[in-house]
This record gives structure tokens, C-alpha cells and sequence, in this order.
């Protein structure tokens, strides 16, 4: 699809209900109130660092998607979930919170744009898993879409990761705490026997699972019809640590690859806001990053 952001086509068919529909504003695939915290809590209130440097996966957030009645329903999952759960643990990362229907809801909207935006654009994806994809699709939609009361083993998984300051792992990268706070992005995580979709919304990561065999990886961490977020104890499969692992990496690189020009105007801009430096949370990040890095070295 090489549609631009200003070509607004006369019609199309919403992705999810399949009605027709006259497209008036693009639909977002990670919700709005994500990009309007990190915004909000970085030093500068501009977004440089972190999906900015990211650009093209933050471009292809964007698209005529899904139409305004399919629209205004996921608004209400996500106007809930930002209020219930995702504000209060931004805020307060031991926010501890008992949760309904909307936690369900919010969550498969979410894996379910991720998987119908990614399904013919992500190369690595093609072909393996292919009924699996069509079979996970086609199970949230029904729910969404109000035709079913589950979602079988196409699970939804979330962990709320806002940080580690101990790791027993020798190799973890030096920007694991900046990488877990503060990044936001989409993809399909695959391998031969897995595949699943991975929502990144600050430090909390939506897992949507689309073929994934050994269930038991995932320990109190599944997310029901009714719980409380987030369990006392959780556990991820091992796949997902080598996954964040190489983002990670990848983030190192693209910063690495930073101009010095804008390096320059990033301190400058950082010395003009010295008092909201020290309150963000951007810096919070760094820090936790410097003291994860002496641990490492002692
Ligand atoms: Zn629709």
C-alpha cells in the first residue's frame, strides 16, 4: 500500500467490520495517549530521542484503517485502559489495580491492529504461520467484534517493565532501562516454532500470541476477562529477553548513527531545560542505566 499520509481515498473498507466507509481521519495503530505520554514525560516536550529516531516505524503507525464506528469503540477501550491502568503506572510504577472487561478488549484491539497493519508488509513474516495469521485474525475480530466471548490460545499476554536495576545476565545491554521506559513500537516477533505480536507502550509490553506452542513460558502474565495488574510474580520465555535484547542493540546503533549536529542541538535544548531534566523521565531512564552498568563492572 503506497498511500501517503496526504492522499485521503474516497472510499474504503473498514479492516475489521468490512463496512464501506468515507475515510475523515487516519486511525492510529499504537493509541494516541502512548505518544502524548513519552511526549509529555521527556526533558524537552519534543520528541527526539526514542521513536523519532525511529521514524519509519512511527510513519507506518498511521493509516485509513478502520471506520468511525470501529474507531469510537476501540476510543473507549483505550480512554479506559489510559485512565484504569496505563496513567497511574506511569506515574507510579507499584500501582497495583484490579481490572474488568476493558483490560481484554483494550488489549486484542491493539494486538489486532499490530497483526492486520504488519500482515502483508513485514517480509520475515511471509508464508510461515500463514493459517496461523489468518486463524488469530479471524478469532479477534469475532471477539471485537462482539461474535465471540474468547480468544482461545491466540492469548494476550502484558508485562509491566519499567526497569531493571539487578541482572544476572552477563550480556545485557548498557541502555536496557532507557530501552524499556522509554521506547514505543510495533512488530511480529517470529521464529519457527513462534510467532506473536509485541506492542511496545513505554514500559509496558503487550504480547498477543498467534502460534505459540508452549504456553507455560508465560507466567502471571495473561490477561483475562477479570484480574489484577500486575501479578505479584511473572515470568517470559526466554525468546522475548533475546528479542529485547537485540532492540536494544538496534537502538545503540541508531543513536551511534546521531549526527554531531544534532547531537549539538540536543545538549543545547537539554541546557535550556535543565530543572525539567532533572524531573523527567527520560533522565530517570539514564540514571537506572549508569547504576545498572557500575553493578555490572563490580
Ligand atoms: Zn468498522
Amino acid at each position: 500500500m503506497a498511500q501517503g499520509e496526504d492522499f485521503m481515498p474516497s472510499e474504503r473498507q473498514c479492516a475489521l467490520c468490512k463496512a464501506q466507509y468515507e475515510p475523515r481521519e487516519v486511525s492510529h495503530i499504537v493509541p494516541k495517549f502512548v505518544y502524548k505520554w513519552l511526549k509529555s514525560t521527556s526533558v524537552t516536550k519534543v520528541m527526539r530521542f526514542g521513536p523519532e529516531m525511529n521514524k519509519r516505524v512511527q510513519d507506518g503507525i498511521k493509516d485509513y484503517f478502520l471506520c468511525e464506528a470501529c474507531e469510537d469503540r476501540f476510543g473507549k477501550y483505550e480512554a479506559t485502559f489510559a485512565s484504569e491502568i496505563f496513567h497511574p503506572f506511569t506515574k507510579n510504577n507499584s500501582h497495583v489495580k484490579s481490572y474488568g472487561d476493558f483490560m481484554l478488549q483494550f488489549a486484542v484491539s491493539v494486538s489486532w491492529r499490530v497483526l492486520a497493519y504488519n500482515k502483508h508488509r513485514l517480509h520475515h513474516f511471509r508464508g510461515r504461520h500463514a493459517e496461523a495469521v489468518d486463524a488469530t485474525l479471524k478469532v479477534w475480530s469475532d471477539y471485537l467484534l462482539g461474535r465471540c466471548d474468547g480468544i482461545g490460545t491466540h492469548e494476550m499476554h502484558l508485562l509491566p517493565l519499567c526497569g531493571i536495576v539487578e541482572c544476572s545476565s552477563s550480556n545485557v545491554p548498557e541502555n536496557i532501562n532507557r530501552y524499556l521506559r522509554r521506547v514505543v513500537e510495533i512488530d511480529v516477533v517470529v521464529s519457527d516454532k513462534t510467532a506473536f505480536t509485541y506492542a511496545k507502550l513505554g514500559p509496558l509490553i503487550l504480547i498477543g500470541l498467534i502460534a505459540y506452542p508452549d504456553l507455560f513460558h508465560w507466567e502471571g502474565t495473561k490477561i483475562s476477562s477479570a484480574g489484577v495488574f500486575p501479578s505479584k510474580d511473572f515470568g517470559a520465555s526466554s525468546q522475548l529477553q533475546d528479542y529485547i535484547f537485540s532492540r536494544c542493540n538496534r537502538f545503540a546503533e541508531l543513536e551511534a548513527g546521531i549526527s554531531e549536529r544534532q547531537l549539538q542541538k540536543i545538549k543545547v535544548s537539554y541546557e535550556q531545560n535543565m530543572d525539567e531534566l532533572e524531573q523527567s523521565d527520560t533522565y530517570k531512564a539514564l540514571l537506572m542505566d549508569l547504576e545498572l552498568a557500575k553493578k555490572l563492572k563490580a
